[in-house]
């Protein structure tokens, strides 16, 4: 990759800062991430290119690659510049085209599960080389949770584990589970209590259960200071009432693979939560298209929930962590807009809602 000839003048005396970190060191990476275009048509236009993001962003990276902006090891020093400078680009003089570095984040997928068990490290691997740099895993119930703990302790900062009750694991022995999940919890390595949620699909026999389970593991979050991760088949209206019960708690959260109606989205997101959005959005039949090309990207995480829901053209197949840009592709066609904006927004969403500077470290 070539980036001798770019140059961008900076409205800032942070110029030399930023011109050394993204160009002299010739590091192109500090231009990608931040899922900004750099087309002809910015040529000798004012844009603001959300430096504040460039530099969080660059710090997050900076933990394998440099520092902001001494040169050393990424420290808290650096993280505090996120939010320090705003600077604006006044114009760009010359610059070569640069593929954007687009990097990903699965927000849902359960590659502890017996699917992968013969390619689990080259499913990861395969993820890693489309940059889809994280993956969240979501517990299901007591009999997962020692897979997915080896997986996390294989793949530290890249596989990154929740905790929770499914809700299709709520029986008659849920409080025995309830009571695992509770002691799993006092430990601070989950990014998130999930998934949990009502499953009225198959079967309503432990509905009142099912309320009860969901509302214990929501306290349990909002103790923990941990977003929720709301599995809602079948059963998103009876969710949302429940959450309005949270609505000054401080509660957030996503509905993951959500597939409801605009009405429903307008309401999660109205509550602040964001909206899980997976293969489902590439079904030609689905009618999420419409749903999601009136929703903001701010409030959407990509997902893939592996190894359920593969994308077209892998349809009924397995699912894995490597076809999350299939999604983001997809989206991007839908809301008109580029590849490199969804991965750039839906990524930071994720960063935002998981705390994953918290956990992420390279
Ligand atoms: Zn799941």
């Amino acid at each position: 990759m070539q980036v001798d000839d770019v140059i961008i003048f900076f409205l800032s005396e942070l110029r030399d800062h930023l011109a050394q970190l993204a160009f002299d060191r010739k590091n192109p990476i500090y231009m990608g991430i931040t899922g900004q275009q750099w087309p002809v048509a910015l040529l000798g236009q004012v844009v603001d290119l959300r430096i504040p993001d460039l530099f969080a962003d660059a710090a997050y990276n900076g933990r394998r690659q440099h520092d902001i902006p001494d040169g050393a090891e990424t420290d808290d020093e650096d993280l505090r510049h996120r939010d320090s400078y705003g600077v604006k680009v006044l114009k760009i003089t010359n610059y070569v085209s640069l593929p954007a570095i687009m990097t990903f984040i699965d927000t849902h997928t359960h590659l502890y599960l017996d699917a992968f068990d013969h390619d689990r490290d080259q499913v990861i691997q395969s993820a890693l080389e489309k940059h889809v740099e994280v993956m969240l895993l979501p517990n299901i119930d007591r009999g997962s949770i020692d897979t997915m703990q080896q997986l996390c302790s294989r793949y530290p900062g890249i596989c990154l584990p929740m905790m929770g009750l499914h809700p299709t694991s709520v029986n008659g022995t849920y409080e025995e589970e309830l009571q695992m999940i509770d002691k799993c919890l006092e430990h601070p390595s989950y990014v998130a209590v999930g998934e949990i949620g009502m499953d009225l699909y198959w079967d309503h026999t432990y509905q009142r259960e099912q309320e009860l389970v969901f509302r214990h593991q929501i306290s349990l979050a909002l103790e923990k200071h941990l977003p929720v991760v709301i599995h809602s088949r079948n059963a998103i209206d009876r969710i949302i009432e429940i959450l309005q019960d949270y609505c000054d708690s401080g509660l957030t959260g996503v509905f993951h693979c959500f597939t409801g109606s605009l009405y429903q989205a307008r309401q999660i997101i109205e509550m602040g939560f964001y909206l899980g959005i997976g293969g489902v959005l590439t079904f030609q039949k689905s009618g999420l298209a419409h749903v999601v090309s009136q929703v903001d990207l701010e409030h959407i995480l990509l997902e893939t929930d592996s190894p359920f829901l593969a994308p077209v053209p892998y349809r009924g197949k397995r699912n894995e962590s490597a076809y999350l840009p299939l999604v983001a592709e997809k989206l991007a066609e839908i809301r008109g807009t580029t590849t490199a904006d969804v991965a750039g927004i839906t990524t930071a969403n994720a960063r935002k809602l998981f705390a994953l500077d918290r956990y992420v470290i390279h």
